[in-house]
Parts: C-alpha cells; structure tokens; sequence
C-alpha cells in the first residue's frame, strides 16, 4: 500500500504517540526514522513496538512475515540532523510549547524547504509552532489517537497560514495509512481535546469531591454513556500530566474557568502518579 504520498517520514519522539505513529507507518510500507534525544526512550520505544506487533501476529491481524517487514523499515537516530532527507517529519514531543519551538526552529534548518513539518500537538496553536519556522504554510496538525495503531482518528489542522497543498498532501498520507482525516481550525484544544478533556477534569472533580469512587465514575460512564472505558481509566491511558498539559492550554487560551484544572489532577501530577506509563495513575498498573 505505502504511505503515499511519502515513501518515508521522520517521527520525533519516541514515547507514547511517536512509537505508534512509527509503528503504522512502517506496517503501511513507509520507511521511518524514529528519533528521541533519551537513548533510554528510544530503546522503550522500540520494545514497544516490538510488543505490539508481536501481539499483533498472536492475535492474527498481521502475518510474523509483514511484522519483520514493519520491523526492518523502523531505523532510530539520538539527534535531530538525521532528519536531512525527509520529506514529511510528525513531531511528538513533550506537550510543551517551548520544546516544540526549539524542535521546529531546529527542524526548520535541517530539512529541505518543501519538506512538510507535522506536529501531533494535541492542543498547542499551530500557527505559533508555525511562526517559529520560516514555512509557516507547511506547517500542519496531524493529531493522532492514542493507541495510535488502533484508533481510527486523525484530527489534521490548519494553522492561519498552513497552505490547501498542505492539507491536502496529509489528508491523503493519512488515509493511505489506513486513518479517517477530519479537518479542524486552530483554536486550543481544537474539537477533541476540547470536549473530552473537560470530562475528564470533571470525572476527577467528581471523585475529588467524593461525589462516587472511581470505579462508581468509569463504570457510569461505562455502563451509562456507552462509552468503551470510563474516564479516569482514560486519563491514565493517556498521561496524567498530558491531561494536566492540555488543561492549561484549554483554560489560558480560552480563558474561562470551566477548562480550572481540578486540583487533585495537580496533585498526582506532582506525586509522580502520571498514569499507565508510571505504573500508577488513578489506578495502579504492574
Ligand atoms: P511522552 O512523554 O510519552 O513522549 C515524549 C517523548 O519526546 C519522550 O520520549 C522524550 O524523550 C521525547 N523528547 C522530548 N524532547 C525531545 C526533543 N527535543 N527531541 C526529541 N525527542 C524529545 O509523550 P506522548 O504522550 O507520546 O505525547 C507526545 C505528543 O503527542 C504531545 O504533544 C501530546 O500532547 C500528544 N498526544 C498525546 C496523546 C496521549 O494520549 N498521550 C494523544 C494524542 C496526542
């Protein structure tokens, strides 16, 4: 199949998101380059992957035969100046404005001024990640879902200045990887983070103010809503401070005291209790 138009891309970060987002594009035949400057992250990252696509040929949703192909199209670098030759680079890296920047600044001079720089931000302006580099109109949101090679979703966003050309070239990389594309605009949160993010600051409201424990709240959520998990078991899949992130963004750039990040949220974000990935979140994880 390919990830056309790309026969090959460039992900930044190899932690939750950016292994994913490396694992579906090499299982759909692109080449990829995954990099991460913790030496440590990138080799989590790509046991990562291993698990997966091991757990993928158990279940018989892959031959081991198309695993080792998705495998043998993966090469990692620690550093951005590998990046040289890409056409299309996804960064996902830490949900911080400021590293963002430094990473776009540094993609910005490294890659070819056709190349198509990608941010999986999941509430950050992509017109301001835009402004840091000198291609603000292929500059571009291509928000994936977490599990990346389970979720059907990406949200692609347009910055202020992010060309149709643009749009249109990752619309088509994202469906040639077996995704659905739905446009946004740029405003914080854009619609995914800015719907399910404040149910899930209210979920952790609720069990902050003694309204039900936690498993009362996923389970009405669960049981009541339809939904396929309940909402702190979300929260710990996706990161408490990810959540605790995104929240800030949500209640800064749009100003209102519905988006207050509730203070327990704070509070396990300052325990060390992140979640899934930390082995204890709202739950604890072996
Ligand atoms: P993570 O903390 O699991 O991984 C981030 C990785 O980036 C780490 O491995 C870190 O070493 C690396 N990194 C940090 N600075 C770097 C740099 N300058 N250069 C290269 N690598 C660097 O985070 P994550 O959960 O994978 O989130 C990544 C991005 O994806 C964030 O913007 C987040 O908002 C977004 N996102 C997350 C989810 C989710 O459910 N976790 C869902 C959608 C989008």
């Amino acid at each position: 199949m390919g990830a056309a138009p790309f026969q090959s891309v460039a992900v930044v970060g190899a932690g939750t998101m950016g292994n994913g987002i490396a694992q579906v594009f090499a299982q759909n035949g692109a080449d990829v380059l995954l990099i991460d400057l913790d030496a440590l992250a990138l080799e989590r990252g790509t046991a990562a992957i291993e698990k997966n696509l091991g757990r993928m040929v158990k279940k018989e949703r892959l031959t081991a035969d198309e695993a080792d192909a998705a495998r043998g199209r993966i090469s990692t670098a620690g550093e951005l100046a590998a990046v040289a030759d890409q056409g299309l680079v996804i960064e996902a890296v830490v949900e911080r404005f400021e590293v963002k920047r430094t990473v776009f600044e540094e993609l910005d001079e490294r890659t070819a001024p056709d190349a198509i720089l990608a941010t999986n931000t999941s509430s950050i302006s992509i017109t301001e990640i835009g402004a840091a580099t000198s291609r603000a109109e292929r500059v571009i949101g291509m928000h994936f879902m977490n599990p990346v090679p389970i979720m059907e979703l990406v949200e692609v966003i347009r910055g202020q200045e992010t060309s149709e050309e643009t749009t249109e070239l990752v619309t088509a990389c994202a469906e040639a990887i077996g995704k659905t594309p739905v446009e946004a605009n740029d405003y914080p949160g854009f619609v995914s983070n800015r719907v399910l993010m404040p149910m899930i600051n209210e979920a952790i409201f609720c069990l902050f103010e003694g309204v039900a424990d936690r498993e009362g709240i996923d389970t009405v959520m669960k049981l009541g809503m339809a939904h396929p998990m309940g909402p702190l078991t979300l929260a710990d899949l996706i990161g408490l401070d990810v959540c605790l992130d995104i929240l800030e963004v949500l209640h800064r750039g749009l100003g209102e005291d519905k988006y207050r990040p509730c203070p327990l949220l704070r509070r396990m974000v300052a325990a060390g209790r992140l979640g899934r990935k930390a082995g204890k979140g709202f739950y604890d994880y072996d």
